[in-house]
Formats: structure tokens, sequence, C-alpha cells
């Protein structure tokens, strides 16, 4: 059912205020080889519990001062012991005492007298459970965590760490159903590296590659946090600029021209400057997605066509050039 445990590192705690009871149950379960702790009333069992976790209890019911139930409905509210089983090992015979164990969080109820053999199989497969369950848990928080990973690769441009086309695809449809919706504008800019093919041929590849991710850094570091940037095809960069109009999309694409023409990429040894040419294009309600984006490209082709270097805006009605 479960990987076999060690039951040296199984710690269980026996609370009895009867010397004798505790000696018989700790003698039975030292045999099968736990590691086996002894408290004679309801508060050293508390004071013990708030130290150790432990992987199973046994409590005696009937005990002078805090008997068993009240001890036992303190143990199972301590950080210490966060799915311990507790198990009741009483003489009350009556159902009453029975279901109120188990009411109480109990996982089972032995009534005393018990045969040794009935202990140990009932200690065993406790604790088989409670193995079984922190199995279970770490499985859990591991597929949790691979689950996350994946729908953050799914969502992610793996050269330069930002969205991918299919992200900022769906990211931009969000946004059309919102600026409808609050009748708000929003911007989009299309950049494109200039001459990007001569850095390749000059460079290498894997020069090509660098200045990719670097240029993601320096569009992360010089956009808002509500911005998205996404790398649309190869040398190709989309911002989405949700509740942001013309002029303040001009005004980052301007921004953003200016810090990466200053920006020295390369190393040491071969640094070298280049430039990109961004196309703004702004929604206005009525406008398909398809035509924001055509716009933003035809803007983008524009600046191309008259020089690189330079921010072109395209608006429903007039398309100008801005520096
Ligand atoms: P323009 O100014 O007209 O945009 O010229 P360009 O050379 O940048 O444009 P072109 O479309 O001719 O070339 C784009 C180059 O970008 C060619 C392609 O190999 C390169 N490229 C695309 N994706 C990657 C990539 O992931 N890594 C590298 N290193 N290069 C890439
Ligand atoms: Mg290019
Ligand atoms: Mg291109």
């Amino acid at each position: 059912m479960v990987d076999v445990f060690d039951p040296a590192s199984i710690k269980i705690l026996l609370v009895d205020d009867t010397p004798e009871n505790l000696e018989i149950a700790g003698r039975i379960l030292l045999g099968e080889g736990y590691d086996i702790y002894l408290a004679d009333t309801g508060i050293r069992a508390l004071e013990l519990a708030r130290q150790t976790v432990f992987d199973l209890i046994l409590m005696d019911i009937m005990m002078p001062g805090l008997d068993g139930f009240a001890a036992g409905r303190q143990l199972l509210h301590l950080p210490t012991q966060q799915g311990t089983p507790l198990i009741y090992v009483s003489a009350r015979a009556e159902i009453e005492s029975v279901s109120k164990a188990f009411e109480l969080g109990a996982v089972d109820y032995i009534r005393k007298p018990y045969n040794p053999l009935e202990l140990k199989a009932r200690v065993k497969t406790h604790i088989q459970i409670r193995k079984l369950h922190e199995q279970l848990l770490a499985h859990k928080q591991e597929l949790e965590k691979a689950l996350a990973y994946a729908r953050s690769l799914a969502k992610t441009d793996e050269l330069t760490g930002l969205l991918n086309r299919r992200e900022i695809n769906a990211l931009m449809d969000y946004e059309m159903i919102r600026a409808v919706r609050n009748q708000h504008e929003f911007s989009i800019i299309l950049a494109d590296i200039d001459f990007f093919k001569v850095i390749n041929d000059t460079y290498g590849h894997l020069a090509g590659d660098q200045v990719l991710k670097e240029i993601a850094r320096l569009m992360r570091e010089n956009t808002r946090e509500q911005d998205f940037i996404a790398r649309w095809g190869g040398e190709e960069i989309l911002l989405l600029l949700p509740e942001t109009g013309a002029g303040e999309a001009t005004e980052l694409a301007g921004r953003l021209r200016r810090v990466i023409a200053d920006h020295p990429f390369g190393d040491s040894g071969q640094c070298y400057h280049l430039t990109m040419t961004f196309g703004i294009a702004c929604h206005h309600p009525g406008m398909a997605l398809n035509d924001l984006l055509n716009k933003a490209d035809q803007a983008l082709y524009e600046g191309k066509g008259s020089g690189r270097n330079q921010v072109v805006i395209s608006s429903l009605s007039c398309t100008r050039s801005a520096q």
C-alpha cells in the first residue's frame, strides 16, 4: 500500500494516567521498533506535542484533570500535530463515547482490554495511511509547481522571456472587450530592429540572440507594470498599452527608441549600436483586432520606408510621423 517505513523514524505518543497501561502499550510498540514517548497526564501530553511532531497519538479518555477528549481537542489544533492520527484507547465501551471520539477528529477507537495483535495492526495501518497522505501532499505540491511552470512556459517566449504571440493575442482580445465595455482607449506599438540581419551577419547568430534578450530587458525596464510586452515575430516586439491614448503611446515609443539607440550592445571587445522603428496604433470603438494590427504594421512599414529609427503613429483618420 505504501513504501516500507522505518519504525525507528516513527514517533508515537502514548497518553494514559495509569502507569501499567503505559508500560504495556509501550512494551508492545517498542517491540515493533517505534520511537515511543510517554505522558501520564493530558497536560504533559500537550507539553510534549508542542515540541515534537508525532506520527501517531494513542490517548486514554478517563484521566484526572484534562481528560482525553479535552486534551485530544487541543492536541489536534496544535501546529505541530496537523494531520497526526489520534486513536483513543479506552475502557469506556458505550457508543456515545466512541461516537464523540470520531466527531472530535480521532481516526480510531480501541477498547480496553485489547489484544496486542490488534493494537499493533491498527497502529501500523494508521501510520501507513498517514505516510500515504504525506506522499500524496508532496506529489500534489510537485504537480502544482510543475503545472505553474508549464503554464508560464506556454505563455512565454523562450529566448527573451517576453510573452509569446499566442498570449499577447489573448490579452489583446481581452483588452478589446474591456475597452469597449469601459469606453477606454488602448494602444499597441509594433517595434522592429533595424537591419538586424546585418547584426547576425557581422557578429553571428548568438550575438543576435543576445541583442534580442537585451532589448527585451530594456523594454521591460522602461515600461509600466501594466504594459504587456511580447515577442511578436523574429525581431519584432509588440507592446500592448492598456488605457493608453495616442499621446502617451507616442511618448513611450519615443523613449524606447532613444534608450535603444543610446545603448551599447555587444561586449567590451565588440561594442556596437543599433536602432528600432516603431509603429503605433490606437484602438477606437468598433475597430477589429486585425484592423488595429494592420494599422500598426502599416505605420511600422512607413517608418522603415522613411529612414528607420523613428516612431510613426497611425490613427483612423490620419497617419503622422513623430520623433
Ligand atoms: P529591417 O530594418 O528592414 O527590419 O531589416 P532587418 O535586417 O532587420 O530585417 P529582415 O527581415 O531582413 O531580417 C530579419 C532578421 O532577423 C533575419 C533573421 O535571421 C533574424 N532573426 C529572426 N529571429 C531571430 C532570432 O531569434 N535570433 C537571431 N539571432 N536572429 C533572428
Ligand atoms: Mg528588422
Ligand atoms: Mg522583421
